[in-house]
């Protein structure tokens, strides 16, 4: 070990003087200029995380923002799906380029790497954060003004490593009234904070399920404590959403662009302040 000089900024030693914080981020390659990143997370899987990161996008994308997905949910990628796309993604000796969406979002996801998409994706922690590190870093990203980063579910391990390499401007939580229970909104709050990262709101997905002749609002999933729970913690509540079968339909069919929705009108413009 090299004798301690007490400038932590030239020195990766993680010795007992050390008085700043190591940061592990990475940066993008010199032909990307992403202005902002921003996380979607959720406590758990199935919560509609992957979709409300496609709803935002396309809703940047609709607002002029040159938007930009990168699918970090390795494991469980849906994003490709969503969007229809199936060609795989090419490289140079330099870098990845992206695929485009059709009304012109960048996408990288796992789904666009793999010989056959419904091969199951059996990769320790450390390699899959490597590769979210990798799709970050490496892929020719041009100019994006807002880039939604779809995480890995929970607040595990993955989900802390991909979290501790990704610059992330901040995060976006996605709940259902059902497991809105306090616990697991507070631990993805507490992740954040321990990353110092801004949570910038909760959105509550199947919030409701409106009836189609009467227009009445039944709640599937029991009573919303989201006004509750953001008010206890300080932060906004962005949206919620309902049920919608059109808008299930839309993703099987890979027309998630198509599918006209204003759940999310104004959410975009917060986030690009
Ligand atoms: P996650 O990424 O959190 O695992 P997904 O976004 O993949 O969850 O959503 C799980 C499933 O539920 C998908 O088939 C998705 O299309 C559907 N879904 C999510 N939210 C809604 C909604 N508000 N209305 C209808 N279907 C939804
Ligand atoms: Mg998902």
């Amino acid at each position: 070990m090299t004798e301690c000089n007490h400038d932590c900024s030239n020195c990766a030693q993680n010795c007992a003087s050390r008085t700043e914080q190591q940061d592990f981020s990475i940066k993008t390659n010199e032909n990307s200029a992403v202005k902002k990143v921003i996380g979607v997370v959720s406590g758990k899987g199935g919560v509609g995380k992957s979709l409300v990161t496609s709803l935002l996008a396309c809703a940047a994308q609709r607002d002029g923002h040159k938007t930009a997905i990168l699918d970090a949910d390795i494991t469980g990628p849906s994003i490709a799906q969503s969007f229809g796309l199936k060609e795989r993604l090419y490289s140079t000796d330099t870098a990845i380029i992206p695929a485009y969406s059709e009304t012109g979002i960048k996408i990288v996801s796992t789904n666009l790497i793999l010989d056959n998409e419904t091969q199951p994706v059996i990769w320790r922690g450390a390699i899959l954060s490597g590769v979210v590190k990798q799709f970050f870093s490496e892929t020719d990203w041009g100019e994006v003004d807002l880039m939604f980063v779809d995480m890995p579910p929970g607040t595990g391990d993955v989900p802390l490593t991909v979290f501790q390499s990704i610059p992330l401007d901040g995060i976006i939580i996605v709940s259902t009234p059902q497991q809105l229970v306090k616990i697991i909104v507070e631990k993805a709050i507490n992740m954040a904070r321990m990353m110092n990262v801004p949570v910038l709101g909760l959105i509550e997905n199947m919030s409701y399920v409106e009836c189609d002749s009467c227009g009445s609002r039944i709640n599937l999933f029991g009573e919303s404590h989201a006004e509750e729970i953001c008010r206890e913690h300080g932060i906004p509540l962005l949206a919620q959403l309902p049920i919608n079968t059109g808008l299930n339909l839309a993703v099987d069919r890979g027309q998630i662009e198509f599918y006209p929705v204003s759940y999310l009108d104004g959410v975009v413009e917060k986030l690009a302040e």
